[in-house]
């Protein structure tokens, strides 16, 4: 539902579900919308949710349990971990993706399309420590979903207690707390996913952690939104524009963030080659193909979330450019209030939405190796002398350590340009030049240049 939350599949019974639960939850979103409206992360949508679901708490507290269906719980989310850890375990896919055991091999240029990789580095990332992983159930008897447990337990332990409960955000299969770098997963009696789906949803919620902006700073925030009111035509009041600007700014970000998650959870996997054979492309992801043509998708304001506000649609269709495109641009704005809400009121967001054919990001292959080439390219503040300098010998290293599948996706100029851009900002050109020329060029052989202590730092 929020930024960081989202359903496993568009699902008949939930589209009847979601008006009623929905217009419950449209106002108060909206009222702590205009709140939190001057932070600018990406997350703004995850606290809104999540402020949102604490007020469901109150009355679950009051529902009376029996020991015996505690216990069942308990032994439901105990056995869910179990056979959650087992796809993460050794010898599974991690472990035959690394050592090459795979029955069939695909082509280099194409490995940053294949899921069992984009797995095998979510698991990676999970069993290596750089996000937790905690499988909670629902607190059994709460009548609305925001109430989970067990908080306290995270792979590789099994281990469930009622009482530990959390407030996560109801809607979905899973959430991600960036600033602990947490994953939640859901596992409802009755509704939990298959192993197919758990692995899509892993893929899903790493990517969240390790897409990572740059902060931007206030005074960016404030000319952004000064420049998209100022391009607004709508006969809106000044202040109404500025609104809307900010509306606008935190949507865009959290769009790309779900539209990354989930365009990497239903990738397509690309021709291998197997016994001297080409295999024919895989089966497509739920979202359809990247490759097939586009269509209309109709948003309509069925809650009336924006009725009478000014500038704002009751509906209207677009078209976008290709089917995957099209179909997870359906799923956003039809089933997220808020992005449907700034869809209706925005001709600049519409834009954004429609240009946005394929994902951009930094770290689109959820690769703990290109983690921490990114981090490295992040300028420290020294210590001693206040210098502010980026750790050059740290970026050689890591760029040395990237594999066929960072180099896949770091070749690519379109999908990796967030990438890029920092580390075009970042660098001295001579460092640049040569992490470019050894990513992109394959100039493995060519010595980093010699950092000089009097090198100039930015
Ligand atoms: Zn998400």
């Amino acid at each position: 539902m929020t930024a960081s939350t989202h359903e496993l599949s568009p699902d008949p019974d939930r589209a009847q579900r979601s008006p009623m639960r929905s217009a419950r939850d449209v106002a108060p979103l909206r009222q702590m919308a205009d709140r939190d409206r001057d932070k600018g992360t990406p997350c703004d949508l995850l606290r809104l949710q999540r402020m949102a679901g604490n007020k469901a708490v109150t009355a679950v507290l009051s529902v009376q349990r029996s020991p015996e269906d505690d216990r069942k719980a308990e032994d439901g989310l105990r056995a869910a971990q179990r056979r959650v850890y087992r796809l993460l375990e050794p010898e599974t896919v991690w472990d035959r993706v690394r050592t090459g055991a795979g029955a069939a091999s695909i082509p280099n240029d194409n490995a940053a399309r294949d899921p069992d990789r984009l797995f095998a580095n979510s698991v990676e990332w999970i069993r290596k420590g750089w996000s937790s992983l905690c499988v909670v159930a629902p607190v059994p008897g709460a009548p609305k979903e925001t109430l989970f447990f067990d908080g306290t337990v995270t792979y590789p332990r099994v281990g469930a207690q009622v009482s530990n409960t959390v407030v996560l955000p109801g809607d979905g299969a899973g959430y991600t707390d960036h600033e602990q770098r947490r994953i939640y997963l859901y596992m409802r009696p009755g509704k939990e996913p298959d192993d197919d789906q758990v692995r899509n949803l892993i893929v899903h919620e790493v990517q969240h952690v390790a897409d990572v902006e740059p902060p931007m700073s206030e005074e960016d925030i404030r000319k952004e939104e000064a420049a998209r009111a100022a391009e607004d035509t709508s006969a809106r009041t000044d202040e109404e524009k500025r609104e809307q600007a900010r509306r606008d700014r935190i949507a865009w970000r959290s769009y790309q963030s779900e539209f990354r998650a989930y365009w990497l959870q239903s990738l397509q996997r690309p021709p291998q080659m197997k016994g001297g054979k080409w295999l024919d492309w895989g089966p497509y992801g739920e979202f359809g193909s990247d490759l097939a043509s586009g269509h209309d998708v109709k948003v309509v304001d069925t809650l009336g979330v924006v009725k009478g506000r000014r500038g704002c649609l009751p509906e209207i269709t677009v078209r976008f450019s290709n089917e995957k495109q099209a179909r997870i641009a359906d799923h956003l704005l039809n089933h997220v209030s808020v992005f449907g809400a700034v869809f209706l009121c925005s001709q600049g967001f519409r834009d954004q939405v429609v240009s946005l054919t394929a994902p951009q990001g930094v770290n689109l292959v959820n690769s703990i190796r290109i983690e921490n080439l990114r981090r490295a390219l992040t300028p420290n503040t020294s210590p001693w002398n206040g210098r502010v300098y980026v750790n050059e010998g740290a970026v050689v290293d890591w760029t040395k350590a990237l594999d066929d599948t960072d180099f896949a996706f770091l070749k690519d100029p379109s999908a990796s340009r967030p990438f890029w851009d920092q580390a075009k900002a970042a660098l001295r050109q001579e460092l640049y030049d040569w992490m470019f020329n050894y990513i992109k060029q394959g100039k493995t052989n060519v010595p980093p240049p010699v950092a000089s202590p009097e090198a100039p730092s930015r």
